[in-house]
């Protein structure tokens, strides 16, 4: 099977198989072999690695993870490529293709059969639609992932990276830098993709702390109180969480708390830092 990192391979792909996209499942495949050459570049795969490509579409992007990676599982939910995929990647020996939602897949039992519970990497062209539970998912699981090379949408990406003052600062941005560091590595214009996105698009790596790098006693805790403090992102943080439903923490004692950190009674939420968060979680936790 001809690389199909081309669209003139990809249109002949398609059309042999009379394929129609399917807009519900973000399907929009990559066409352009110098992205895919640098998202391959970028994910830091070693030759014993174990990868999980979440959406292979018509399998594109597996050919070039099969060719590096000792082992491929590629997870795609739409049962209409499924045949296209066993067509085009079948002189693979490596790659298992699941046809299942990702959210639904028992990703740690996966990872224990496949690579002994070592740690895996994941590398994908992710659907937009769910861009944001998948990568909860990803790092809440506490999955032994060492890296997470994705595509994105571009404001998506730029919102993981921010930080503290900036207006997409927020409960994305702090999630993820607890568990990981971001990094773009790429910005994509909609011309490398078939059919084009209606936004820019950017390959992000995020890779996993080792041990935390912040010290916290109770992470849910944490982050109930940072997702209550941009809930209501005009608000202060004394309102913010002391309206808060699920938080049993009075604004008096959010005050003190704040006040013991040297903080403003008046400040955001977003001016907050993961550190701060942190420590206020640890504060409010002890009352
Ligand atoms: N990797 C291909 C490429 O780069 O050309 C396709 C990427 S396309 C942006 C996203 C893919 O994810 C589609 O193939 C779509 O069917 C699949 N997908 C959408 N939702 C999914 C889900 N919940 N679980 C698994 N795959 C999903």
């Amino acid at each position: 099977m001809a690389n199909l990192g081309n669209p003139k391979n990809t249109i002949e792909v398609l059309q042999k198989y009379h394929f129609n996209f399917q807009k519900k499942y973000g399907q929009n495949f990559l066409i352009d072999p110098h992205v895919l050459d640098k998202i391959i570049g970028e994910s830091g795969i070693e030759k014993e690695d174990m990868i999980l490509e979440i959406g292979p579409g018509i399998g594109t992007m597996t050919q070039y993870l099969a060719e590096v990676a000792r082992e491929v599982v590629a997870i795609e939910i739409d049962k209409n490529l499924i045949p296209i995929l066993e067509d085009t990647l079948s002189e693979y020996k490596n790659i298992t293709v699941i046809n299942q939602d990702v959210l639904k897949v028992d990703l740690r039992k996966l990872v224990m059969e496949k690579n002994q519970g070592r740690p895996i990497k994941v590398v994908a062209n992710l659907p937009y639609y769910i861009t944001t539970p998948i990568i909860m998912e990803l790092l809440e699981s506490k999955l032994p992932i060492e890296s997470i090379t994705i595509m994105v949408q571009k404001e998506v990406a730029e919102r993981m990276q921010q930080t503290p003052g900036s207006k997409e600062y927020g409960a994305l941005s702090l999630a993820v830098q607890y568990y990981a560091k971001p990094e773009i590595v790429a910005n994509v214009p909609p011309n490398c993709f078939m059919p084009r996105p209606k936004v820019g698009s950017a390959v992000i790596r995020l890779t996993l702390h080792q041990n935390p790098v912040i010290e916290v006693e109770d992470e849910e805790f944490m982050f109930h109180l940072i997702r209550a403090s941009f809930n209501q992102r005009r608000k202060t943080l004394i309102n913010g969480i002391g309206n808060a439903p699920n938080i049993n923490v009075g604004k008096e004692e959010v005050k003190a708390a704040l006040e013991e950190m040297g903080l403003s009674e008046n400040i955001r939420g977003e001016m907050l830092s993961l550190e701060e968060f942190a420590r206020l979680s640890n504060l409010l936790r002890k009352k």
